[in-house]
């Protein structure tokens, strides 16, 4: 069967939410990010960082829930990411970077050995490859991601970028 190249991408996209790969996005999912990114960098969920990157995956995924889960089972399909999430996040990025933000910050603070809020190329990289990013992909995705050059990725680098991935041109 051939897909077409928009499909292919929003599949892509899909599977980048869908971490335990069930075929559906849900709460799960979120959790699951949320804790292999603990484990990966040795923080404990208890802290006030591990606390905080939980506080973030629930609001993103009520974010996400919100715009896309149109019959209110708190499960999302595919059918709903394609028809509800994409095509309005393709209408307002904006929105999308604000759901995101309290995780990504979180993310940051969690992957930021030295306190500033940024996140080395290198941690930038086990953090993608935490999240699902294949191996040969997350070393030029971390160092496109910083895109003042300092060699770190701040939430103003990573906010935007998150939301120009999911803003697929059809
Ligand atoms: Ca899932
Ligand atoms: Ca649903
Ligand atoms: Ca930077």
């Amino acid at each position: 069967m051939v897909s077409s190249e928009y499909e292919r991408r929003i599949a892509a996209r899909f599977a980048t939410f869908d971490q335990d790969g069930n075929g559906y996005i849900d709460r799960e999912d979120f959790i699951v990010a949320a804790r292999s990114l603990l484990a990966e960098f040795a923080t404990a969920a208890r802290s006030d960082k591990g606390q905080a990157l939980y506080a973030g995956a629930e609001a993103f995924w009520q974010g996400m829930a919100g715009i896309a889960d149109r019959d209110g089972d708190q499960r999302i399909t595919r059918e709903e990411f394609v028809t509800g999430a994409v095509k309005r996040l393709r209408d307002n990025p904006e929105r999308f970077a604000e759901i995101a933000r309290p995780f990504l910050h979180a993310a940051l603070a969690v992957a930021d050995a030295g306190g500033d809020g940024a996140a080395t190329i290198e941690d930038t990289v086990r953090v993608l490859r935490v999240l699902g990013v294949p191996e040969g992909a997350a070393r030029p995705i971390a160092a496109a991601l910083d895109t003042d050059g300092d060699g770190r990725v701040g939430e103003q680098e990573i906010v935007p970028a998150l939301a120009r991935y999911f803003t697929v041109p059809e």
